[in-house]
C-alpha cells in the first residue's frame, strides 16, 4: 500500500569505535520518545555487514536485552517512528534495511513530492511499488552504490531529487553520514562521545548519553563519520526555515533548537499571551506536558496563580496515537482528569500549546464545568493553526483543523469556553528571539518554502483569522491566488 502521509520522527546515530553503539542508540532512542511511539528500529554495522532490529511499540518494548547484545559493531542508527492517521503499518518501520543490505536509512520529515524518484527509478528499471518516501530514498542510494560509488557521491547524486523535508541518517558499513534538508525543516545536531559522534533529531538525547554538544548539522549539509573522523560537504547552500512548530509543541523543553532554549521560549509565548490577553481569574492552569511552560510564564507575567489543575496519565502516550475520532475523543478522558479542590468556584485560565481539531479541549472545558468551574477562559499559546502540514506533522487533511473550517468565535462555542484567545503571530516569533526568516511557519501562514506538489490546490483560505496574520499568496492551479481576499470580511478576533 502506498502511504502518502507524514512521519515526524526521532532519529539517533552513534559513530564509536570500542563502545556499545546499539545501547547508547537505545539510551538515545529512549530520550527521543516523544517524537514516534509507533515503532522502534535499530541498525549497526561492525565494519562488515549491518544488522538491523525493528519492531512496532515504544522503545521500552522493542528492545529485550538479547536484541542488544546482537547488535554488535562500531556504528548504529536508530529510528523512533510517529504514528500516521493511516493506522500502524509495520512494513515501514525504519530504519530502512532489507537482511543484509548494503544501506540503511533513518528519515525525520516528509517528502511531499516523490514522483522524480520514482521515475528516476522506473526508468532504470527497479520497481518503486508499495514504497513510501523514506523507501524511496534508501533505493535511490542502493542504486548509486551498487554502481560503485562511494556513499557521498550516491548521496550527491540523490540530493537534487530529494523534494521535501528530510535528516537523514545513512548507515554504510564502515560510515555514518547524516544530511539535512536545504531549509534544514527538522532539527539534527552533533555530539562528541570519548573521542566518537552522535548525531541526534534534539539535543535533549545528546545529553542523555553524556555526549557534548557540538553543533547543529547545517540546512543542505552532508556530515560524514568515518575512520577519517568528521567530515563537513555542503550539499546546497543554507537556507534556514526551521519548523516553528519544533517550539510550539514538538521538541522536549531541554532541547536546544537553533541556540535557544525550547522551554525558555515557550515560557516566553505565556507571558506575551498575558501582555496581550488580558483575564480576570483565579488560577492558571496547563494542559499537561507541552503546556507547562507556558502557563508558568503566563503566571509570572499576570500574576495569577499557577497550579495543577489537571492531572496527566503518564503512562499514555501522545493523544493523536489514536488514528480515529471516536478512539481520540475517549482518549482524552483517559489521558486528563481535573483536581477538583484546585477548579471548584474558581475562574479558571486554561493554557493550551496548541489547538488543533479542538477534540482536547471541548472534551475538557466540560471536564472543567463538572469539576466546578465558575469560568473557562482557553488560550492558545500559538496562533490559530490554520493549513496542514506536508513536512512531517501528522495533520494531513486541513479539514481537520478546526482553524480552517471555523472562526475564532465559532471555535469559542464549539468548545463551550467562555472565552478564547489565540497567541498573535508577532508574539509567537518573538518569543523565539529569532527572526521570521529562519522558520518554516506554513502551519499558520500557508508560507510553504518547499513545493508541496499537488496538494498546494487542495489548500482553501481559512476561516479562523487574527488580525496580524497575512495569509500568504501561493500558487493555486497554477495561477497566482492570495489567500489574503483584498476585501476582507470584519474581524473575527480582538485581543
Ligand atoms: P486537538 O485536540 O485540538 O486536536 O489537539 C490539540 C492537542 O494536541 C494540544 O494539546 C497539543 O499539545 C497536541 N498536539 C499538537 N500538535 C500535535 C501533533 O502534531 N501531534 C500530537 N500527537 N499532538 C499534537
Ligand atoms: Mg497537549
Amino acid at each position: 500500500m502506498e502511504e502518502k502521509l507524514n512521519h515526524k520522527c526521532g532519529i539517533f546515530g552513534v559513530y564509536a569505535r570500542g563502545m556499545d553503539v546499539a545501547r547508547l542508540t537505545y539510551f538515545g532512542l529512549y530520550a527521543l520518545q516523544h517524537r514516534g511511539q509507533e515503532s522502534s528500529g535499530i541498525a549497526v554495522s561492525n565494519g562488515k555487514k549491518i544488522v538491523t532490529h525493528k519492531r512496532i511499540g515504544l522503545v521500552a518494548q522493542v528492545y529485550a536485552e538479547d536484541d542488544l547484545k546482537k547488535l554488535r559493531g562500531y556504528i548504529a542508527i536508530g529510528h523512533n517512528r510517529y504514528s500516521t492517521s493511516g493506522g500502524i503499518h509495520d512494513a515501514h518501520m525504519q530504519p530502512v534495511a532489507q537482511p543484509d543490505d548494503i544501506v540503511a536509512l533513518a528519515h525525520n520529515g516528509n517528502l511531499p513530492v516523490i514522483e522524480p524518484i520514482k521515475k528516476f527509478l522506473s526508468s532504470h528499471g527497479i520497481s518503486t511499488h508499495g514504497h513510501n518516501d523514506s523507501e524511496l530514498m534508501q533505493l535511490l542510494l542502493k542504486f548509486y552504490l551498487v554502481k560503485g560509488m562511494s556513499i557521498e557521491e550516491a548521496v550527491k547524486k540523490s540530493f537534487p531529487l530529494f523534494t521535501g523535508s528530510f535528516c537523514l541518517l545513512i548507515l554504510t558499513k564502515d560510515k555514518l553520514v547524516a544530511v539535512r534538508d536545504t531549509f534544514g525543516i527538522r532539527p539534527l545536531s552533533i555530539g562528541k562521545l570519548n573521542g566518537g559522534y552522535v548525531v541526534s533529531s534534539e539535543t535533549c538525547a545528546i545529553d542523555t548519553v553524556s555526549a557534548h554538544f557540538v553543533r547543529d548539522v547545517a540546512p543542505g549539509e552532508m556530515v560524514v563519520f568515518s575512520s577519517r573522523g568528521m567530515v563537513s560537504h555542503m550539499l546546497s547552500e543554507s537556507k534556514q526555515k526551521l519548523d516553528i512548530f519544533e517550539f510550539v509543541y514538538f521538541a522536549r523543553p531541554d532541547s536546544v533548537l537553533l541556540g535557544q532554549r525550547v522551554h525558555e521560549v515557550r515560557k516566553n509565548l505565556g507571558r506575551l499571551l498575558a501582555q496581550e490577553v488580558k483575564v480576570s481569574a483565579d488560577v492558571v492552569i496547563p494542559v499537561p506536558d507541552s503546556s507547562i511552560p507556558a502557563a508558568i510564564g503566563f503566571s509570572e507575567e499576570s500574576s495569577i496563580p499557577f497550579d495543577f489543575g489537571l492531572v496527566k496519565n503518564r503512562y499514555i502516550g501522545r493523544t493523536f496515537i489514536m488514528p480515529e475520532q471516536r478512539l481520540r475523543d475517549h482518549s482524552v478522558q483517559m489521558k486528563l482528569n481535573p483536581v477538583k479542590s484546585v477548579i471548584e468556584g474558581k475562574r479558571i485560565v486554561v493554557i493550551d500549546d496548541s489547538i488543533v481539531r479542538g477534540t482536547t479541549l471541548k472534551k475538557l472545558v466540560t471536564m472543567l464545568r463538572h469539576a466546578g468551574a465558575k469560568k473557562v477562559h482557553i488560550l492558545s499559546s500559538c496562533p490559530p493553526v490554520c493549513f496542514p502540514d506536508f513536512y512531517g506533522i501528522d495533520t494531513p487533511s486541513q479539514k481537520e483543523l478546526i482553524a480552517s473550517q471555523k472562526t475564532v468565535s465559532e471555535i469559542e462555542k464549539f468548545i463551550g469556553a467562555d472565552s478564547l484567545h489565540y497567541l498573535s503571530y508577532k508574539g509567537l516569533i518573538s518569543a523565539t528571539n529569532l527572526p521570521e526568516e529562519v522558520f518554516c511557519t506554513s502551519c499558520f501562514t500557508g508560507d510553504y518554502p518547499i513545493d508541496i506538489g499537488k496538494q498546494k490546490n487542495y489548500i482553501k483560505i481559512p476561516k479562523a483569522k487574527i488580525p496580524d496574520i497575512a495569509f500568504k499568496t501561493f500558487v493555486t492551479n497554477n495561477k497566482k491566488q492570495s489567500l489574503h481576499p483584498k476585501k476582507s470580511g470584519p474581524s473575527m478576533h480582538t485581543l
